[in-house]
């Protein structure tokens, strides 16, 4: 059982560690941007409020983000495995409300690895970005790094690839200003916690993986 934080700026790679963390160490992944994806593409009340701010690249404002997250640490896969955070906390006051319903729970966030990639090599990973449509997949392709064997097509499950709407400059540029002012200083609050370690991404998934395993098994 583990509970773990991934903390890092949009496109620096986090959802490439997730997919393997939430396989070996056996704990659901959960991500506020993936449920917000869901909703918005089932068409809920919240989906639709969601929405308007993702596509500018702004955070959906924390009241939005907080029940959303603690009501989703109810449920049993939890309790029982703990999870793995992803897009969350990404402002101090969601991190301040985790920490509330942690302490109230008794539990304690075990590890929390900050990704770090600089600000350009992100904005040249997120405009070659490409995601399976498949829910239970998810592979996530690079046209300059790690193309697909045939264009627009995954080759783990040959579901459509498609390009995230807020994959595009503009959108990119507002969201590492947002990450820069809004989440950064969590690497600071989790620093003064004892519980960060810091992992340079590096260009070859595999290198990456193999420092945050080192982190996370030490
Ligand atoms: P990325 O890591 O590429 O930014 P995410 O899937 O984590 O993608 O998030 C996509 C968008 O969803 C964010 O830009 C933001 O608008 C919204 N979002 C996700 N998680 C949160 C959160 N914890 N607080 C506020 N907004 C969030
Ligand atoms: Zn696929």
């Amino acid at each position: 059982m583990k509970r773990l934080i991934i903390l890092g700026a949009p496109g620096s790679g986090k959802g490439s560690q997730c997919k393997w963390i939430t396989k070996d160490y056996n704990v659901p992944h959960i991500s506020t941007g993936d449920i917000f994806r869901k909703n918005i593409s089932e068409g809920t009340e919240l989906g639709k409020k969601a929405k308007e701010y993702m596509d500018q690249g702004k955070l959906v404002p924390d009241e939005l983000v907080i029940d959303l997250l603690t009501s989703r640490l109810e449920e049993n896969d939890c309790k029982e495995n703990g999870f793995l955070l992803d897009g969350f906390p990404r402002t101090l006051e969601q991190a301040e409300a985790l920490e509330k319903y942690l302490n109230l729970n008794g539990i304690k966030i075990d590890k929390v690895i900050n990704l770090h990639v600089p600000d350009e090599e992100i904005m040249a990973r997120a405009i070659n970005r490409r995601t399976c449509e498949n829910p239970d997949c998810k592979e996530i392709y690079n046209l300059r790094d790690n193309p697909p064997k045939q264009e627009g097509i995954c080759d783990k499950c040959g579901s459509k690839l498609f390009k995230r709407d807020d994959d595009n400059e503009e959108t990119v540029s507002n969201r590492l200003a947002v990450y820069h002012a809004q989440t950064e200083p969590l690497i600071e609050y989790y620093k003064e916690k004892g519980l960060l370690s810091t992992v340079i991404g590096q260009q070859e998934l595999s290198d990456t993986i193999a420092l945050v395993k080192a982190e996370l098994e030490g």
